[in-house]
């Protein structure tokens, strides 16, 4: 097998199948990548338009796409004709008027290569109307045509499109590689983990298996509220575990964050914490996506009780989701507290 999408890092078995898709002239007509945002699907996307029209696909030697011949470079570097990017731009919903311009063009044969590429950005938003306009030329697409659907849930595409297209997941890259990697190419990262290996740490934990975020995090800005984040999570489970009553909960609650937004994503924060160690419950290996220290989080979960921790996280969806229904900030806490028993009825 050629070594595929060599600059991409996780998804090996994802490559495998798509180079030997491609290498073997059995490439579908559409795609779907489906994986959240940050997950690195245009950057997918751009590599397989690439690897159709790489001059060496068929070569040794050369990884696919090979990254240097004229066909790779134009595409990789966003200047081909024929590798066309359809989004909503700064619209709630991809509409009807994308679709149809995009039926047009469908039309008119490639320029240079031998595939026209149409990569269709939040494919999920696409409205219903569009969608059935999408289908029309999906059923009969010319032979040049490939559509690559990116979407972060594939959910709200009709069947009838989700049929027609092959759905490829974008798993979220493993925290190892993707600290060994952030070191090799971002020389912030290096700086950052030789200096502050804890807060690396707690940077790769949040990016959650997403290049994108982890990139993002490089900010000291950005890292800030995502670091407030955690702490606060992981100072409700100490609180939750500790006891340590009323007074320490009034101030608990009242440090908590001030705006509506930053609240939610705390509590989106304390979610995944105790979900992690309700999950330790059942079993020791279980896959964390809060915690990056397995025996920090064995410790924590230890003094719980698994009905607790299933108390806990009822008590925060429901009030993540009053907070999204614009409920009262403060009454709010207070109400998850009593529910909770961290405070008395
Ligand atoms: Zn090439």
């Amino acid at each position: 097998m050629k070594p595929a999408f060599t600059d991409l890092i996780g998804n090996q078995r994802l490559k495998e199948r798509l180079c030997d898709d491609i290498c073997s002239d059995r490439f579908g007509h559409a795609y779907i990548l489906e994986g959240p945002a940050g997950f690195g699907k245009h950057s997918f996307a751009l590599r397989i338009a690439a690897a159709l029209a790489c001059r060496h696909r068929a070569e040794d030697g050369y990884p696919l796409p090979c990254g240097e011949c004229p066909a790779c470079r134009k595409i990789l570097s966003g200047n081909s004709p024929d590798v066309i990017t359809v989004g909503r731009g700064d619209k709630a919903t991809l509409g009807v008027d994308a679709i149809r311009a995009m039926h047009v063009d469908v039309l008119i044969a490639p320029n240079d290569q031998e595939d026209k590429v149409y990569i269709i950005e939040d494919a999920q938003t696409m409205t219903v109307q569009a969608q059935n306009a999408f289908l029309l030329i999906l059923e009969e697409p010319p032979a040049y045509v490939r559509f690559l659907l990116l979407t972060d849930g594939s959910a709200p595409l009709l069947e009838t499109v989700r049929s027609r297209a092959q759905t490829q997941r974008i798993e979220p890259v493993p925290e190892e590689e993707l600290a060994e990697w952030l070191v090799r190419t971002e020389p912030a990262a290096k700086i950052l983990r030789n200096g502050n290996p804890a807060e690396f740490g707690e940077l790769i934990a949040a990016a959650g298996g997403s290049v994108g975020r982890a990139k993002d995090l490089l900010d000291p800005k950005k890292r800030r509220s995502i670091l407030d984040e955690r702490e606060t999570a992981r100072a409700f489970a100490e609180l939750a575990a500790s006891h340590r009553g009323s007074a320490a909960v009034v101030s608990f609650l009242a440090d908590f964050g001030q705006k509506r937004d930053e609240a939610i994503s705390r509590l989106s924060a304390t979610l995944s914490c105790v979900r992690d160690l309700l999950l330790l419950k059942q079993t020791e290996n279980a896959p964390l996506c809060f915690f990056h220290d397995r025996e920090e989080a064995c410790n924590l979960a230890y003094r719980f009780t698994s009905p607790e921790l299933l108390r806990y996280a009822g008590g925060i969806s429901e009030a993540i989701e009053s907070l999204r229904r614009n409920a009262n900030l403060r009454l709010t806490l207070v109400q998850f507290a009593m529910q909770t028993g961290l405070l008395p009825r």
